[in-house]
């Protein structure tokens, strides 16, 4: 599906889902902002796209931080012009049993998984509204439609994403502007290999007996950001091998 003149913004672009998620909007014919607090890991991105015949550039910063946000869609706007499509996927995970959960650390995950994902649409909703189309789509996890042992913090920040998504696809449903979220199942990624998850366990127990790719996580992302899913707002698209059947 072509995405030929339409701006992208990828947060966490630099590593797993979201470096899978620039490349295939790129590869489809987006200009890809990736967003990353690895500058190098962005950089990294970038070349890759543009070795690749397409056009992207790096902003290095977090997203979870206004001031960031700020100088990120400014310095987009500048090489590419107005954005159309942002994909809020930065995200950050941890593994330990509810009690020990630090106030520190509850304040970190609801910080980047949520607060930062509503901050980057408040930044570059106002370039959609002048467009009158838009694309917003929102990694959450399945984790917060299953639960998940050791990540209270985690598993409610990103039910917090579902929960955000839905009410701002109905905000912005009359505007031209669609807003869906992909909770990904067990997906091959850095984040997925650092975590205690006992990987041989989850796969035994998956209905395909794999992991997924970082890759089918992108494909469902373009497909959300295509002019063809302009009739789906508000939805939640598993991409999880059959882990989760709402
Ligand atoms: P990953 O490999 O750790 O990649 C996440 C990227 O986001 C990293 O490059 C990280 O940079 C960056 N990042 C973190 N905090 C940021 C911030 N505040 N501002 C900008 N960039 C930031 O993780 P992943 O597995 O691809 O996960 C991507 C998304 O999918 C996350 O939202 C995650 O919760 C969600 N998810 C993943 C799975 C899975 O199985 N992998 C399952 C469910 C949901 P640094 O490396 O510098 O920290």
């Amino acid at each position: 599906m072509s995405l030929i003149g339409k701006v992208a913004v990828v947060t966490g672009g630099g590593s797993g889902i979201g470096r899978a998620i620039s490349l295939q909007l790129a590869n489809d014919g987006a200009a890809v902002s990736v967003w990353d607090l690895n500058a190098e890991s962005a950089e990294q991105t970038v070349a890759m796209i543009v070795d690749a015949g397409g056009k992207a550039i790096a902003c290095a910063g977090d997203a979870s931080a206004k001031a960031d946000i700020a100088h990120a869609a400014a310095a987009t706007r500048q090489a590419f012009g107005p954005i159309s499509i942002l994909v809020n996927n930065a995200g950050i995970s941890s593994f330990t049993p509810f009690m020990d959960i630090s106030e520190e650390m509850i304040d970190r995950i609801m910080a980047i998984n949520i607060k930062g994902p509503m901050l980057c649409c408040q930044e570059i909703i106002p370039d959609m509204l002048k467009d009158g189309w838009g694309r917003i789509i929102n990694i959450s996890s399945s984790s917060a439609q299953t639960g998940a042992p050791m990540m209270c913090h985690y598993s409610a920040s990103k039910g917090g994403v579902i929960a955000f998504t839905k009410s701002l696809a109905i905000e912005l449903a009359a505007k031209g502007i669609t807003v869906n979220n992909i909770p990904p199942g067990f997906i091959d990624t850095p984040m997925l290999r650092q975590s205690p998850v006992d990987m041989e366990k989850q796969i035994a127990a998956s209905p395909m007996k794999r992991a997924g790719g970082s890759e089918d996580i992108a494909t469902a992302a373009a497909f959300l950001a295509s002019e063809q899913a302009g009739y789906i707002t508000g939805q939640t698209l598993g991409v999880n091998g059959g882990r989760v059947m709402p």
